[in-house]
Parts: C-alpha cells; sequence; structure tokens
C-alpha cells in the first residue's frame, strides 16, 4: 500500500486520539485529491455523522467555545462545480432566517483548507429512517407527533419563502425525547451516482430528490411549492404508519407510480390505523396538488385528532375506562354506591329521633321535680 500524507497522519494520530484516527480512516478515499484535516477554521472535526447530496456532515466541536456542531463539508465534486457552490453559499446564508424549535439551525458558512463548509446545530438522536428499519411500523400517535412536528417547522420554512423539496424519514431527525429537527432544507443537491437518488430540474438549479417520496409535479420537473412538501410529508406518514413507501420497483416504476397509480389505503395495509387518519394520509398524497391540504397549517389541524393525547388518539384506552351509560361495566359500577361520590349517602334520621326524645323527657321531668319538689 503506497504510504500517503493520510496514513502518515492516521498513524501518527493513533497513540493520541482514537476519535482523530476514525476521522481520517473516513476521509482516506483513493481517488480524493484533497486530505481533509481534523480542523477546519475553529472546528475539530470528530467523526462521520452521515453523507449526503453535496458532501458529508461530521459531529464536530468548535475548539474555543467547546461547543457541539454539525460540520457539512461540500464534496469535491460539488466544489468543482461554480453554479453548486455559489447556490451552496447563497442557500447557507439564506438559511439563517430561520429560527424554529424543529429546524435545524444554520450557524455559519465558510472555507478553510479549501474546503467549503456548513455549520449547523448538532441535534443528537436518530432519523426516521433509522428508527423504522429498527421498530418497523410505528403506533399512530408516535408516527403523527413526529409529522405534525415537522408540518410545524415547514409551515415556519414556507412562510419564510423555503420549499424543503426533498422531505423524507431520513431528513427528519429525533431525539430521545421525541422532539423532531427537520434537516437539509433549501441546499442545493448534487446528482450522486448509486445514492438512490434522482435529479431533476428545479429553479435553476439541479436538484435532488429521493423517488419513493417524491410529489407527482416535482418528478415532472414542474416548479414546487407548498404543496410539493405535503405530498412527501404524507409519504413519509404513509412510511412510518404502514412500514415502507407506497410504490415498488424500478426508480422509474415508483415515478411513474406516484404520478399515475393509486396507493393501497394505510388502513387496509394496517386495520389498527383509524379510518380518519389514512384518509388524512391520502389527502396529502392526492396526484393533484390543488386536491392536497394547501398549507402546512391546514395538515397540522386534520392531524391533530390523531395526536397522542387528543380524544381521538386515546379512543381506545377510554373507552376501556370510562364504560358508557348502558353498558354492563357502567351497570356495575352504578351497583356500587362508593362508585358514585356525587351521591351523599343519607344518614339514618332514629338517633336524632331518640336523642331529642330524651331530652325532651329530661327537661319535662326536671321541670316537674322544679315544681313539686320546691
Ligand atoms: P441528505 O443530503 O442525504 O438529506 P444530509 O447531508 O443532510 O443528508 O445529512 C446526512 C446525514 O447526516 C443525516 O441523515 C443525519 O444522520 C446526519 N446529519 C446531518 N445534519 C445533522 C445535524 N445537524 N445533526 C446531526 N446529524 C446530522
Amino acid at each position: 500500500m503506497p504510504t500517503t500524507r493520510a496514513t502518515v497522519r492516521a498513524s501518527r494520530a493513533q497513540a493520541a486520539d482514537p476519535d482523530t484516527v476514525s476521522v481520517i480512516h473516513d476521509l482516506v478515499r483513493p481517488r480524493e485529491a484533497k486530505v481533509l484535516p481534523d480542523m477546519l477554521g475553529p472546528y475539530h472535526l470528530i467523526r462521520t455523522l452521515g453523507s449526503g447530496g453535496v458532501g458529508r456532515v461530521f459531529l464536530a466541536e468548535h475548539r474555543a467555545m467547546r461547543r457541539p456542531a454539525a460540520v457539512k463539508v461540500l464534496s469535491d465534486e460539488a466544489t468543482a462545480d461554480p453554479e453548486l457552490l455559489e447556490r451552496f453559499y447563497r442557500e447557507a446564508r439564506a438559511l439563517a432566517v430561520l429560527d424554529h424549535p424543529n429546524i435545524v439551525r444554520a450557524y455559519d458558512v465558510r472555507e478553510a483548507e479549501g474546503f467549503h463548509f456548513l455549520v449547523l446545530e448538532y441535534a443528537p438522536g436518530q432519523d426516521l429512517e433509522v428508527l423504522l428499519r429498527k421498530r418497523g411500523p410505528l403506533p399512530s400517535a408516535e408516527a403523527v407527533g413526529y409529522i405534525w412536528q415537522a408540518a410545524a417547522g415547514l409551515a415556519h420554512a414556507h412562510a419564510k419563502g423555503f420549499i424543503h423539496r426533498d422531505v423524507k424519514p431520513g431528513n427528519l431527525l429525533v431525539d430521545e425525547s421525541g422532539g423532531v429537527k427537520l434537516l437539509d432544507l433549501g441546499l442545493a443537491r448534487s446528482n450522486r451516482p448509486g445514492d438512490g437518488s434522482v435529479s431533476g430540474r428545479v429553479d435553476s438549479g439541479t436538484v435532488m430528490c429521493t423517488p419513493d417520496y417524491v410529489a407527482p409535479e416535482q418528478a415532472r420537473g414542474e416548479p414546487p411549492d407548498a404543496r410539493t412538501d405535503v405530498y412527501s410529508l404524507g409519504v413519509t406518514l404513509y412510511a412510518l404508519l404502514t412500514g415502507r413507501p407506497p410504490f415498488e420497483g424500478t426508480v422509474a416504476q415508483k415515478l411513474i407510480a406516484h404520478q399515475s397509480k393509486k396507493p393501497r389505503p394505510v388502513h387496509e395495509v394496517r386495520p389498527e390505523v383509524p379510518h380518519g387518519l389514512s384518509e388524512v394520509v391520502a389527502r396529502m398524497m392526492a396526484k393533484t396538488p390543488a386536491k392536497r391540504y394547501a398549507s402546512m397549517a391546514e395538515v397540522s389541524a386534520a392531524l391533530a385528532p390523531y395526536k397522542a393525547g387528543s380524544p381521538s388518539a386515546e379512543t381506545a384506552r377510554f373507552a376501556v375506562t370510562v364504560p358508557t351509560k348502558g353498558t354492563t361495566d357502567w351497570a356495575a359500577i352504578t351497583a356500587d354506591s362508593d362508585a358514585k361520590p356525587w351521591q351523599a349517602k343519607r344518614r339514618p334520621v332514629w338517633p336524632v329521633l331518640l336523642g331529642a326524645t330524651v331530652l325532651a323527657v329530661v327537661g319535662l321531668s326536671l321541670n316537674w321535680l322544679v315544681r313539686h319538689g320546691a
């Protein structure tokens, strides 16, 4: 094996810092012209978090502030494309206007050591694609809770003029307490072969979308709007509820299916999913944008009854603990006077009457004694 700068650096670092070694090993790719250093400006790269359409994402630490961050480094291919590079900066700066608890915040965009990178809020947790793979279909209320939060983030983004264009389980990070953060908003996307993505002309740039989740109009290369995200969010919810996206096959087959094939209704795949929720998903996934919910606010309102804690989501439990009048349980409960606290127990009257009689007799006797004894 030829000794490269990277392997020398790796063996030197081995003794010192195992994290650094893993970063360097991650970064050594045979055809890569540049070797990514372990410090990029003030950021120490710790380990790879994932790869995306335009580069890799690293867990990093701002050295002086000791603050974690996610650093997205633009790939060599993307850096070599002036249009993509320019768009990366333009859109990264635009991201600064987004400020919402359900959207990963963008802190900085800059260049160091010949690498262009975006510094993002680090969102610990796992993405919904991983969660789906591990757990399979999720309980309705849990799935709705995630999508409801994503809808809130997307509503904010839409209000600021952003369309996500690549909503999918892999772009929704969930933390330990169930908080959701949207990733990958508005960034330019390249067409990387082999990552299951396809490109289409949207706006002035080439964007990547994922064939499992792509809206029909987006697959046709038409300009997206808020309803495009509504569609992809609907497919995401479909996948969370049934365990998989609605259409299978090759990329071409999926693209055609999104435009022409009716998906199997969610409640048919999973009968325990409320029928009403299945209808909400179907409307989010309508082929014609005009037949979908027009905004994320409408989506949120439609999903609200199926969130954890809402009456509809709780129907099953409610029915067991509070039986309705007329059922056997209700009869059993009403037969027990202790189960009716609103009915005060009636005290017996006889002790009162006896007491009064005794008092009267004693009173009369005393009266007689006083009169006749005196
Ligand atoms: P893609 O372009 O494929 O949507 P990204 O480039 O946004 O993916 O990110 C790739 C992966 O890196 C994500 O699936 C996620 O696991 C991880 N990741 C990205 N951004 C962050 C972040 N801010 N915090 C934590 N992990 C992240």
